[in-house]
């Protein structure tokens, strides 16, 4: 596997990503919303580093995979909703390729009553969105290729490398 971004890189970046948050809120209560599974280590490292008052509520989301390439309706597990009513929200994700998570994510917190909602992703690959979101904060432009590591998986491997890699073909052909 091909190390994209170090752990030291991300690390940094994290940091940045923390005070700028940190600043644009001011002292207003923030609450995180993190979508499972892969936003995890983004989460615990990123609430460190932020100095505000901050809740943490999780949101589990999964589009459906059909035959096609393009992604289906998503998912949303009820069970996870969190209530948000009234608050200020950033979405989390681990990274943003089509959009479709994030931007039905973000109408689905508003519906449910959020005073703002803003995202945050760790990666943005180029040029696969196919919904239009601008991610209010972003910690890396990556090229379209498939990653994993600092949380991301391939079918639930690799989440806890400190690190994010390119997965190499042999990998995803089961070699
Ligand atoms: P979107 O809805 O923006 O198309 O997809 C976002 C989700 O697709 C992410 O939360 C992630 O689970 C998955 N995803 C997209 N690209 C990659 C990738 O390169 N590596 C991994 N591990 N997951 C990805
Ligand atoms: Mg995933």
């Amino acid at each position: 596997m091909d190390v994209l971004l170090s752990e030291a890189q991300i690390q940094e970046r994290v940091r940045q990503l923390g005070r700028q948050i940190e600043a644009d809120y001011l002292g207003r209560p923030l609450t995180i919303v993190a979508v499972l599974t892969g936003s995890l280590i983004l989460l615990a490292d990123l609430i460190r580093q932020i100095q505000l008052p901050l809740r943490v509520a999780l949101h589990q989301a999964s589009s459906y995979k059909g035959a096609t390439t393009t992604a289906g309706p998503l998912a949303i597990n009820e069970a996870f909703v969190p209530d948000v009513a009234g608050r200020d929200v950033l979405l989390l994700d681990d990274i943003l390729d089509t959009g479709h998570t994030l931007a039905t994510l973000v109408e689905h917190m508003a519906e449910r009553g959020a005073l703002s909602v803003k995202t945050a992703v760790l990666l943005r690959k180029i040029g696969r969105q196919v919904v239009h979101l601008e991610p209010d904060y972003c910690g890396f432009t990556i090229p379209d290729a498939f990653v994993v590591g600092y949380g991301l998986d391939f079918n639930d491997d690799f989440r806890h490398l400190p690190y994010v890699a390119v997965l190499d073909e042999d990998h995803t052909t089961g070699g």
